[in-house]
């Protein structure tokens, strides 16, 4: 049953707020005039939807501000994406999607019961490996470069291994010790490189390998490269590569650098690709609900925008202690809409020896937060 809120002439706006609040609500819900249709308090703003704050007792129309409109107000960084630093708001809270229940609760809707869903670790896969999956001219060209540099280490994992950023094994481990937490891997698969996309190539047979042997264990999607935005077919290309190497559609992505993230633009593009999911919804600068949800945010029929909330360069300089902590918080704000935090980190940093990475930062704390947390949450899965 479809429910109706009273409008005599719904525009694309009203369709866009009907699929946020029936996501919300977990019933369908449309704008119209049938004789049970609902009052609920429009302002007029969605039938001509702008940057302007909605007044606040128009809450259909604050939710779709929220979650489509108010980052536009935000200053860019140098790849064009919205600062979430410079917010003058809390982003610590999914405020939209409570609005949405807030709105549901003043129209007596029976709304879907709060649960409490375990965590989602997302991972992007920059670098597959350190030293393999480029191609014998690259690893005889580092192999030298390494041995004229006395670079020991490096000269005997190149001999016998462990590939530095390989890390296979710490997830398993962490899936081990934690049965209930939920895995995502976003893998990059750069066919054309661009200015900020390293990694390895699709065709060689080491990294083929590796994602299928990650598949018999994981949740395997595509992390579209910086530089497949900036030719005709460039996502295409990419997940098609990803697609031959699992021997399945592939449905999700993530982008690299979070390019483009939550443009329409992009999103109809993959909507148009028959991605079903793109897991892109963060500020890269700082932890947070982007577009004021927690849970998946529907973007037209079949494709919604998942939010990650934080990641691991959001907490660089803090103790593990503090990481804990703040994603403790971050999780509490997920299940008051009964959604699941989603954590994103990086696949290398999980590696025998992350360092191999030139200038590499030192996420150890991160390591140590994250684990530190996932230990305290443990005892919630058996509530
Ligand atoms: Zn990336």
């Amino acid at each position: 049953m479809t429910t109706v809120l009273k409008h005599s002439n719904p525009g694309l706006a009203h369709g866009d707020t009907a699929r946020l609040l029936g996501q919300a609500w977990g019933r369908s819900v449309s704008f119209g005039q049938s004789p049970d249709a609902l009052e609920w308090g429009d302002s007029g703003w969605l039938d001509s939807p702008s940057i302007e704050e909605p007044q606040a007792e128009d809450h259909a129309a604050w939710i779709l501000w929220r979650t489509n409109f108010w980052e536009q107000i935000l200053p860019k960084d140098e790849h064009l994406r919205p600062m979430g630093l410079s917010a003058k708001r809390s982003l610590a809270l999914p405020e939209a999607e409570l609005r949405a229940r807030e709105l549901g609760r003043l129209l007596g809707i029976e709304m879907p019961a709060l649960l409490r869903p375990d965590p989602i670790v997302v991972v992007d896969i920059d670098h597959l490996f350190a030293y393999r999956g480029r191609g014998w001219i690259s690893a005889a060209g580092g192999f030298l470069r390494d041995l004229f540099m006395g670079v020991w280490i490096a000269v005997k994992e190149r001999l016998m291994g462990p590939d530095p950023f390989f890390s296979m094994t710490y997830w398993v481990g962490m899936q081990k010790r934690h049965p209930n937490l939920g895995f995502q891997f976003f893998a990059l698969l750069s066919s054309r490189r661009g200015q900020y996309d390293r990694g390895v190539g699709a065709k060689y047979k080491s990294v083929k390998e590796a994602l299928r042997q990650l598949q018999m264990r994981f949740e395997v999607a595509s992390h579209l490269s910086y530089g497949s935005h900036d030719h005709p077919g460039g996502f295409r290309e990419e997940l098609a590569n990803l697609e031959q190497i699992l021997d399945r559609p592939v449905l999700r992505q993530r982008f690299h650098f979070l390019r483009n993230a939550g443009q329409r633009e992009a999103a109809k593009r993959l909507s148009d690709l028959g991605l079903t999911e793109d897991w892109s919804l963060e500020f890269a600068d700082v932890p947070g609900f982007r577009a004021g949800w927690a849970s998946a945010v529907p973007f037209d029929d079949g494709f919604s925008l998942v939010p990650v909330a934080a990641m691991d360069q959001n907490f660089l300089g803090k103790s593990p202690r503090e990481i804990a902590d703040n994603l403790h918080e971050l999780q509490a704000a997920a299940w008051s809409v009964g959604a699941p935090l989603r954590v994103g980190t990086h696949w290398r940093i999980f590696g025998p020896r992350p360092a191999a990475e030139r200038n590499a930062k030192n996420f150890g704390n991160w390591l140590l937060g994250l684990e530190l947390w996932l230990a305290e949450c443990a005892p919630n899965e058996l509530l």
